[in-house]
């Protein structure tokens, strides 16, 4: 598994139709996929220790994908460990009134993380050239100027410090069938199902155009969209954890040198 292949290079084209949701590469079966997430869930347990020591740079972590698409899931099992002093999970709903009267990245740049933090978004600005776009929520050329807004929102980060990854959770459209059936069928999983899943299914050629217009105009060289195959979970969570491990380690954060000679301090 290379996730590489999966990196969408900047200014490309992309058509999701020819991006197979179910893909597993070399990866045979479940048990060898969890084996590789706990081996990527220890180093980056390390690494985000360190991160969080070294104080001088961050992460910021996007989860996008149609609905079922397994965001959740992803964020738990990828980040299950992971001090919570210095891991942060924020979800983005329908913006509020106070929200909709600001500049539509106000409420996510409350949200970007300090120097030390790891930062997921479950669901992110991108929202606001997603469903906005596709539900016709603002004008198209309110819609249309986002995109380069994004990209400058993202160096602004960027140039603080801060790596962005972006990973849209791809399924395909009978995955999510069988997953809301099953949310239908397993009452510990009612709680998950809307009707809004089934009228927002009836818009999936307009999201999947949407998505695709964010991958060709978001994807930077620095802060790089990943379409992740993830019909099978377990391949989904492999890849993700394997980006954000190698990303630390890209990162290198160190655990500064204490400011006292300790060979002299004797604790009495
Ligand atoms: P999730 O599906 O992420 O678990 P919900 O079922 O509560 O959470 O859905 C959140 C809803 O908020 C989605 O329908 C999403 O499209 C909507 N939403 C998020 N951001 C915006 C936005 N900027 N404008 C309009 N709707 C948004």
């Amino acid at each position: 598994m290379n996730p590489d292949d999966y990196r969408i290079a900047p200014k490309s084209k992309v058509d999701l139709s020819g991006w197979n949701a179910a893909d597993h590469a070399d990866i045979q079966d479940k048990e060898l996929a969890k084996a590789i997430l706990k081996e990527n869930r220890k180093v980056i347990i390390d690494l985000q220790e360190r991160l969080y020591a070294e104080n001088a740079q961050s992460i910021l972590v996007c989860f996008q994908a149609m609905d079922t698409g397994g965001k959740d899931g992803c964020i738990e099992n990828v980040f299950k460990g992971v001090n919570p002093s210095g891991c942060r999970v924020r979800s983005f709903k329908v913006p509020n009134s106070v929200e909709t009267s600001h500049d539509f990245l106000w409420r996510y740049h409350q949200h970007t993380p300090r120097t030390g933090i790891i930062q997921v978004f479950n669901r992110s600005h991108y929202e606001d050239v997603l469903v906005v776009r596709v539900k016709g929520l603002v004008p198209k050329s309110v819609w249309e100027k986002r995109y380069e807004q994004i990209n400058h929102f993202e160096e602004v980060l960027e140039d603080r410090g801060t790596r962005i990854l972006k990973f849209y959770l791809h399924i395909s459209k009978d995955e999510q069938k069988r997953r809301i059936e099953s949310r239908l069928e397993d009452p510990a999983k009612h709680w998950k199902y809307s009707e809004a899943d089934l009228k927002e299914r009836e818009y999936w050629d307009d999201y999947q155009k949407a998505f695709e217009a964010v991958l060709e105009r978001c994807s930077t060289k620095t802060a790089p969209w990943y379409v992740v195959p993830a019909n099978h979970k377990w391949y989904r969570d492999v890849v993700v954890s394997t980006v954000i491990r190698q990303t630390l380690e890209e990162m290198d954060p160190q655990f500064p040198k204490g400011s006292v000679d300790v060979s002299q301090v004797t604790v009495i």
